[in-house]
């Protein structure tokens, strides 16, 4: 790069050398790059700096490139003469606003350009939001939905709904607050949780509110009219969508909360069913829980619910709870003394709880109930089924189900 007064700006002189002419400080560029001592430079043209920080006062070379906000031309540094190139050709400049051809530059205009970005942006999230509150306000109205006639409802609607309305129905009883505060409260295992939840708003028994928080819902346009919402079925609120029978809905709300149905036909074998269904999930709970506690990593198949499937038919859930308990501290037992590998410990529970059923029945043994445990307490399905509706309560537990309760 040629050194000459006239491809160098000299406007921004650093006040360290504006004691020299423009012809003074060419001759002394030349003299540094052409490697004479910088020392011997500094105290020829008295300039206070340190040896290696010399080049930084050195006026920029002028581009043919236009700053593109003040149209004056950009400039590019010198460095220091221990580099192979004397210019640095990444880093142009304009010396008048300070713009720098980055996307990091943070000159006014730059940062006036990057504030717009954002309020752009912000303008368009909050359009987005109100496309999207609109859209559910409109398709979530209660006069689009249909409502469900109270007597039409099936008994497992009505148990599921109870076991519902009993976690969390909201103070005024207008709606259902977001079930993630009793997630793992309102039934054993968290497949048959779901699938409660599934239940009613598959059949429309109960529908996402509009006053649910916005963040529970995404939606997908097409275009304006044809959109598809999904939702977190543990995160919105939810309406009841029940006509009541007798057009009360306070007296309504209380027939849902506290289900009667002993005058239905088909009381019994529904409670047996359902009563086989939970302690099915709840031996699945405990085992799972066990197994996890141990560091096993299980997930129960079709044979494991054939197995305590099989159990039930003559063990208590608490009863069940001993036959896991044993069979997992057994399976420990022998992986820890080395005698099996993890893997094989994991199998072998199943196949050991089967056995130690099979034995007991066939020896006569009397197996001792244990308790449920402080990290699995009782779910509101059970409570509502064995106690208010059964009036069995804790027999649910510690009886094996039976369809003559
Ligand atoms: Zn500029
Ligand atoms: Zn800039």
């Amino acid at each position: 790069m040629e050194i000459t007064v006239e491809n160098m700006d000299f406007s921004n002189l650093d006040k360290r050398i504006s004691h020299l002419t423009k012809e003074q400080i060419v001759n002394l560029m030349e003299k540094y790059y052409g490697g004479e001592k910088v020392a011997k430079i500094l105290e020829e043209y008295k300039i206070k700096i340190s040896v290696s920080q010399l080049y930084s006062l050195f006026p920029p070379i002028i581009t043919d490139e236009v700053c593109i906000h003040c149209e004056s031309n950009m400039v590019k540094p010198w460095q220091s003469k221990s580099w192979s190139s004397f210019v640095n050709e990444n880093r142009k400049y304009c010396i008048n606003c300070g713009h720098e051809n980055s996307r990091y530059c943070n000159c006014d205009y730059c940062e006036e350009i990057k504030r717009k970005k954002i309020l752009e942006e912000q303008e368009k999230q909050k359009k987005i939001i109100e496309q999207k509150r609109a859209t559910l306000a409109s398709f979530y109205d209660e006069s689009n939905w249909t409502l469900k006639l109270e007597r039409e409802l099936t008994l497992e609607d009505r148990l599921y709904l109870a076991v519902i309305l009993r976690s969390s129905l909201s103070e005024n009883t207008m709606y259902i607050e977001a079930l993630e505060s009793n997630k793992n409260l309102l039934a054993p295992t968290d497949d048959f949780e779901i699938e409660l939840i599934k239940t009613l708003t598959g059949r429309k028994v109960i529908v996402p509110h509009v006053l649910s928080d916005i963040n529970a819902f995404e939606i997908e346009y097409k275009d304006d009219e044809d959109f598809q919402i999904t939702y977190g079925i543990y995160k919105v609120r939810y309406r009841i969508n029940i006509e009541p029978d007798d057009l009360d809905y306070n007296a309504m709300i209380k027939r849902l909360l506290y289900p009667n149905f002993s005058a239905e036909e088909n009381f019994k074998e529904f409670c047996y069913e359902m009563w086989k269904k939970i302690s099915l999930n709840e031996c699945l709970d405990y085992l799972l829980y066990q197994m996890r506690k141990v560091g096993y990593s299980f997930n129960p198949g079709d044979k494991t619910i054939r197995v305590f499937e099989n159990l039930l038919e003559h063990f208590s859930v608490a009863q069940i709870y001993g036959i896991i308990y044993r069979a997992v501290a057994n399976s420990t037992q022998r992986y820890q003394a080395g005698e099996i590998t993890k893997i094989h410990a994991q199998n072998s529970v199943i196949s050991s709880c089967e056995s130690h059923g099979q034995r007991a029945l066939a020896q006569g043994w009397k197996l001792s109930n244990y308790s449920r445990i402080r990290d699995l307490p009782e779910t509101y399905i059970s409570l509502v089924l064995f106690t208010s509706i059964m009036q069995i309560a804790e027999l649910g537990f510690s009886e094996k189900p039976t369809p003559n309760f």
